[in-house]
């Protein structure tokens, strides 16, 4: 189901009158993960007034280590759906088990799969059971068809809403904290009819490479791009302030995007 073969037009996802997938270039932004209802309000106000149409943001965060802080849950999740409206913004968050998708469900517009549970089949089982759209994240170990196929259980399942996501693999490189396989943007668009966004945040680890690797990204093709942006990112509750752009960065990122000829 997710191959181009038998679907040869571009799938293209309405949310709420927005468009993603096809000639449209979809902007997700915003924090690792919500931490009080001032951070995730203000940080939509700037991601709408930047152009962007989707407000991203952590409730429940898959962290490697069991004593890192795990994201403030469903009360996360209410204060970013209250951000999102007021802003009139989409919102996308993380979901890590099957048990927790229904409620992600009541208060996200797309539900991300993390690059750690991309093969936790259970969880896609049940978000084939939705109708809810899924920003699947590729494996940092994953090949391509493995990544494919992770996309075919939620497909399988009913649930035709699939955006793929690349955001970087693990290679030899240290320097980054990942390496963004970009040659995985067109691949997958020939692969498959299934929209790409690209994840240059955890795809490159570094802030002061994510605007040159959004370029990139949308020059190879990309149908989107989900960038961390923080107002405060030396002090963001997960490591990820790093990678975070200050929201001049972002406004600035999406001007140069529209001066390159993508439309917003
Ligand atoms: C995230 O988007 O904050 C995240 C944890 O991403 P990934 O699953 O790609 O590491
Ligand atoms: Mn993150």
């Amino acid at each position: 189901l997710a191959s181009r073969d038998f679907h040869p037009d571009d799938t293209i996802i309405e949310i709420k009158g927005v468009k993603i997938g096809g000639n449209h270039l979809t902007i997700m932004g915003g924090p690792c993960a919500v931490e009080s209802p001032e951070q995730i309000d203000e940080i939509a106000r700037l991601v709408k007034a930047a152009g962007g149409q989707v407000l991203r943001g952590g409730a429940f965060k898959p962290r490697t280590g069991p004593y890192s802080f795990q994201g403030i849950g469903v009360e996360g999740l209410v204060m970013m759906a209250e951000a999102g409206k007021k802003h009139g913004l989409l919102t996308i968050t993380e979901v890590m088990t099957p048990e927790t998708v229904d409620v992600c469900a009541e208060y996200a517009d797309i539900l991300q799969v993390g690059t750690r549970n991309m093969q936790n089949f259970d969880l896609l089982r049940k978000l084939g059971e939705t109708n809810t759209p899924v920003l699947l994240k590729r494996g940092f170990s994953a090949t391509y068809d493995e990544f494919l196929n992770a996309a075919e259980y939620i497909l399988a399942g009913g649930n035709p809403n699939v955006m793929l996501c690349e955001r970087g693999i693990r290679t030899f490189e240290t320097y980054t904290r990942n390496t963004l396989d970009l040659t995985a943007i067109p691949v997958l668009q020939q692969l498959s009819h299934l929209p790409v966004i690209s994840d240059p945040s955890h795809g490159t680890g570094r802030r002061e490479l994510v605007e040159t690797m959004s370029k990139a990204s949308v020059a190879a093709g990309a149908n989107g791009l989900i960038i961390e942006m923080h107002t405060d990112p030396d002090n963001s509750m997960t490591g990820d302030g790093v990678q975070s752009l200050f929201p001049d960065q972002f406004a600035n990122l999406l001007k140069d995007l529209e001066k390159l000829g993508a439309v917003l």
